[in-house]
């Protein structure tokens, strides 16, 4: 169960946000839980999660170590700043920021090389799901942005199902749309790395996720978990998601 702040929360909000997150979730070792802070409140995440089972991550990742990349952070920085995850793809990253498939991969295999577990986000726009796109855009996402992983990496790595029109629009994906793309992938899975990563590999769900339909949307046998934006803001409200 996966957070992501997006521009959201100074330090001082996110060391709030813990305190009253942090017990609601205390006895809930049904799942792993991530957040995602931005990179100024990672520091104080990591503060705020010690001794508690949440994970941090980070919003994004740079392709290289270091470097001159302006604006860019890298895995080390993010791994030394104590946070495990990363994720990659984000459809707002792909829309304002000019991510690729193609940098999608890099980035994918820069966190991996530095011990973070990416979150590699897929997902079509409406436009694309309109006009009967959104198998051929997830195959194509999958194959340009994911498939460049050899079995090893690709072990290591979560999917996020993030259809865009449903990415803070409160339109959610009906459980049932949700986990016919979520087939698809597993699909694609199973054809590039065989039966056994296809059955094992966790394929999140996201797009206006709220307390009220977690619980459908996790009945579905195809959706391992949520990614969080909005919903997840609020300590009570994504406490209640987590505990679905
Ligand atoms: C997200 O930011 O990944 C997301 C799914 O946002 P929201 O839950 O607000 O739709």
């Amino acid at each position: 169960m996966a957070g992501n702040w997006k521009m959201y929360k100074t330090p001082a909000e996110t060391t709030a946000f813990f305190e009253k997150f942090g017990p609601l979730v205390a006895a809930s070792g049904h799942c792993e839980i991530v957040i995602a802070p931005p990179f100024t409140s990672l520091s104080a995440a990591v503060q705020a999660a010690q001794g508690t089972a949440i994970h941090i991550g980070s919003q994004n990742i740079a392709w290289a170590k270091e470097g001159a990349f302006t604006g860019e952070i890298s895995g080390p920085m993010v791994a030394a700043a104590g946070a495990t995850h990363a994720i990659v793809g984000h459809s707002e990253r792909r829309q304002y920021f000019g991510e690729t498939d193609e940098t999608v991969l890099k980035r994918t295999q820069a966190a991996l090389e530095h011990g973070l577990t990416p979150i590699v986000c897929v997902g079509e726009r409406l436009e694309e799901r309109e006009s009967g796109r959104t198998e051929a855009v997830l195959v194509s996402q999958f194959l340009k942005g994911i498939a460049g992983l050899n079995a090893a990496q690709f072990d290591k790595i979560v999917i996020a199902y993030e259809p865009v029109w449903a990415i803070g629009t409160g339109k959610t994906a009906t459980p049932e749309i949700a986990a016919e793309a979520h087939r698809v992938i597993r699909g694609q899975v199973r054809e590039k790395y065989g039966k056994d990563a296809a059955d094992a590999k966790r394929i999140l769900y996201g797009g206006s996720v709220k307390p009220d339909n977690a619980r459908t949307l996790m009945a579905q046998p195809e959706i391992d978990g949520v990614l969080v934006g909005g919903a997840s803001l609020d300590p009570a409200g994504f406490a209640s998601i987590v505990n679905f």
